[in-house]
């Protein structure tokens, strides 16, 4: 039996159709960037996730890069995250010329540690902006980070990549601190058909600010305000997550039933894995975990990897090598072993296939596998 980690084909088969429809539309209109697709999905992209602003980007990427742009994040200033996380989290931050501080994670959610984000910021009191990951769609401990955030008077700025429509005590995923942003790259939950993104954000006049960065700093054309860039997303993305954006609850219903499926049928078997922990689970919410990936750790983790593989089944590491020992950020200058709980995630995580597609058939079938192999 194949098992593929995610296969995107059968989710576009039901919505083919109407997918098509749409993107024949924006053809046949020829106006092929931002336009009213476009303000069409900024609008219900911030109703879903409950912020006041959104603008739609070219990637998740360039939404981190045009917000910190806006908020004047440049050389010298000091943005705290985590060093395990997808590069971009990071790389938006170097690339502006300030530096990335990273703080270690917590070994149960893998997003960052707050006794650790508490002693950084304490040796770090001129932070400029602590960057919390949602990471695999589940939030960070954002009632501990928003209060440290406001603690030093410094934005808490969510990377909710991974994590649209992910639901915390405090508010939609994105949309709890004083900004964040999504990616619709198409492994995301939310998939444009090539690359797209989105920054929401609570204060209007920094709204304003990134809509002008998104299009070479410009509010009148031709006249430069700010130095911008070409941040700006195509119609035929927005146009493809508008259709899809009305499916969302119910693809992670689907994921967080598979999930639920794995954990019954994992625990049956006694095996030495560990299990991914849902940490919000009693505070009544829906989608409190979305399982963009369902990650779990093992031991022997390449071997296990190895043994799927020639089973059929995909598996992925996300990530195998943390940010601080990653070689174009050697001269942050950090050391292996400095960041322990990263590094031992990078040597034990393992993301198996969850996509709401995704059979009871297949599922059982990889249970068996990963039992097979730890017997
Ligand atoms: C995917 C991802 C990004 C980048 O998004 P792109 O749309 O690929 O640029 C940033 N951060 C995290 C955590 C991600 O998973």
């Amino acid at each position: 039996m194949q098992v593929p980690l995610l296969d995107l084909k059968l989710q576009y088969a039901p919505l083919k159709a109407q997918l098509l429809r749409e993107i024949e539309a924006v053809a046949d209109s020829q106006a092929l960037l931002l336009g009213p697709q476009t303000e069409k999905l900024e609008k219900a992209v911030a109703d879903y996730c409950g912020a006041g602003h959104a603008i739609g980007a070219s990637s998740g990427t360039d939404a981190q890069l045009m917000l910190l742009m806006a908020l004047g994040i440049g050389p010298g200033d000091k943005v705290l995250t985590t060093p395990y996380t997808f590069f971009a989290t990071a790389s938006c931050v170097a690339r502006l010329g300030a530096t990335p501080v990273f703080v270690d994670i917590d070994p149960v959610t893998f997003n960052i540690s707050v006794p650790a984000l508490e002693t950084t910021l304490a040796r770090t009191p001129d932070a400029k902006g602590i960057i919390p990951v949602h990471l695999y769609g589940q939030c960070a401990d954002m009632e501990a980070i928003v209060a440290l955030g406001k603690k030093y008077g410094i934005p808490v700025l969510e990377d909710a990549a991974q994590a649209l429509g992910a639901r915390h005590p405090l508010g939609g995923a994105g949309a709890i601190g004083e900004a964040g942003w999504f990616s619709f790259y198409p492994t995301k939950n939310l998939g444009a058909f090539g690359d797209a993104g989105m920054v929401v954000c609570r204060d209007e006049k920094l709204a304003v600010k990134i809509r002008a960065l998104r299009n070479h700093g410009m509010e009148v054309r031709y006249y430069h305000k700010w130095i911008g860039g070409n941040f700006r997303i195509d119609a035929i993305q927005s146009a493809v997550l508008n259709v899809k954006l009305p499916h969302l609850d119910t693809w992670s219903a689907g994921r967080r039933a598979r999930a639920d499926f794995y954990r019954t049928a994992l625990s049956r078997h006694a095996l030495p894995i560990t299990l991914p922990t849902e940490v919000y689970a009693d505070a009544g919410l829906p989608n409190h975990h979305i399982y963009n990936q369902f990650i779990v750790r093992a031991p022997k983790r390449d071997e296990l990897r190895a043994h799927l593989t020639k089973a059929g089944i995909g598996s992925e590491i996300y990530y195998p090598l943390p940010l601080h020992m990653q070689e174009c950020f050697a001269y942050l200058g950090y050391e292996e072993g400095e960041f322990p709980e990263a590094e031992r995630a990078a040597r034990e995580s393992l993301a198996l296939p969850i996509f709401p597609e995704l059979t009871e058939e297949q599922q059982t079938y990889v249970v068996e596998q990963i039992a097979a192999f730890y017997r």
